[in-house]
C-alpha cells in the first residue's frame, strides 16, 4: 500500500487528500495539520460565507483573473474548471447560488457548509485526519519516499509527500520544499488594501461597488472595490480593497496613496 502524506489541512490539503484517496484505493492518505483546527481560512473566507468559485466557465478566461500564471493555470483549469467545482460540491449535497456579480456561494451563506462537506468527504474517502501534527522537515530517502520529522518530536515516513501549507505567512512549507530541491517564487498579492484618508469616503463604510476605475500614476485599472473602515493608531482610516492583477505585475504592493479624488459627475 502506498503511504501518502498531505501537509496542511486547508482547502488545498483537503481537496488533494480527497482526490488522492478517491483516485487509488491502494493508497493510505494521511493529512497533517499543524494547528488545532482544520480549514480555518475557509471559515473566514468570503466574510464567513465562502465564495466557492466564480461563474466564469471558460477556463481560458478564468486564468486571466490570476495575478500571475495565466499560462500555467491553463492546463489545470481545462482539467478542472469552475464548472467542475460547482458540480463537485453539488454532487455532495452542497447547494450553490450565483450572485449578480458572478460570485458563487452556498445557499446557506455559511462557510461551515463547505467545511462540513470537505471534512465528511475526506472521512468517507478514508483519509486519516490529524490536528496538532506539524511537519518540521522532510528528507528524501535513498531508495524513494520521505522521512518526516514532526514538531512533537516524533518521526514518520511516507512514499509520497504533498505540501499544501498555504501562502507566504507560513514559511514552513516553503522551507521543506526548498530543502528538497524546489525553487520558490516569491508570492505576490492579488488583493490590495489601499489606506486613504479621503474624507468624502468616510460616511460610506461597508460599501461594495462592482465596477470602479482606479488610477495611480500611469496605472489604470477597473474592477470591484470594497470599502471598509477601521481604527488604526486611533485614526479613522479608509481601506479600499481592490483586486486587480496588473497592480501586482507592476510590483506595486507597497502602494499606499493618502488621498483619493471623489468621483466626477
Ligand atoms: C479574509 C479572507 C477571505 C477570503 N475569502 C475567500 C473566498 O471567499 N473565496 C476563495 O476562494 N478564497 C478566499 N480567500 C482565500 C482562501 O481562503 C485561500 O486561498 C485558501 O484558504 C488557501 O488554502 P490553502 O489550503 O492553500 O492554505 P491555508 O488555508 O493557509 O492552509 C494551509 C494549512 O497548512 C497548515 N500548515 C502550515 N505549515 C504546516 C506544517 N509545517 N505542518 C502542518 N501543517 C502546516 C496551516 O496551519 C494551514 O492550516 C480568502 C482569504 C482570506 C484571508
Amino acid at each position: 500500500m502506498t503511504e501518502i502524506v498531505i501537509v496542511g489541512g486547508g482547502a488545498a490539503g483537503f481537496f488533494a487528500a480527497i482526490a488522492a484517496a478517491r483516485a487509488d484505493g491502494n493508497c493510505q492518505v494521511s493529512l497533517f495539520e499543524r494547528s488545532s483546527q482544520f480549514l480555518s481560512k475557509v471559515r473566514i473566507s468570503g466574510g464567513g460565507r465562502c465564495n466557492v468559485t466564480h461563474a466564469l466557465f471558460d477556463p481560458r478566461m478564468f486564468t486571466t483573473r490570476y495575478p500571475r500564471g495565466e499560462r500555467e493555470l491553463n492546463s489545470p483549469f481545462h482539467r478542472f474548471s469552475a464548472d467542475d467545482t460547482v458540480g463537485w460540491f453539488e454532487a455532495r449535497g452542497v447547494r450553490l447560488k450565483r450572485e449578480e456579480d458572478g460570485r458563487v456561494f452556498p445557499v446557506t451563506d455559511s462557510s461551515a457548509t463547505v467545511i462540513d462537506c470537505l471534512v465528511q468527504e475526506a472521512k468517507a474517502s478514508g483519509v486519516r485526519l490529524f490536528i496538532r501534527k506539524g511537519v518540521e522537515s522532510a528528507r528524501l530517502r535513498t531508495h524513494g519516499g520521505f522521512d518526516l520529522k514532526l514538531d512533537d518530536g516524533e518521526s514518520t515516513a511516507c512514499d509520497r509527500l504533498l505540501l499544501a501549507t498555504g501562502g507566504c505567512r507560513s514559511v514552513g512549507g516553503a522551507e521543506i520544499a526548498r530543502s528538497l530541491g524546489h525553487t520558490i517564487e516569491p508570492p505576490v498579492p492579488s488583493l490590495f488594501s489601499l489606506h486613504v484618508s479621503a474624507s468624502w469616503l468616510r460616511p460610506l463604510p461597508g460599501i461594495s461597488v462592482s465596477d470602479v476605475q482606479l488610477s495611480v500614476g500611469k496605472l489604470r485599472e477597473r474592477g470591484p472595490l470594497h470599502h471598509a473602515q477601521r481604527n488604526q493608531r486611533a485614526r479613522r482610516v479608509t481601506t479600499l480593497r481592490v483586486g486587480r492583477p496588473s497592480l501586482a505585475r507592476e510590483g506595486l504592493s507597497f502602494l499606499a496613496p493618502r488621498e483619493l479624488d471623489p468621483p466626477r459627475e
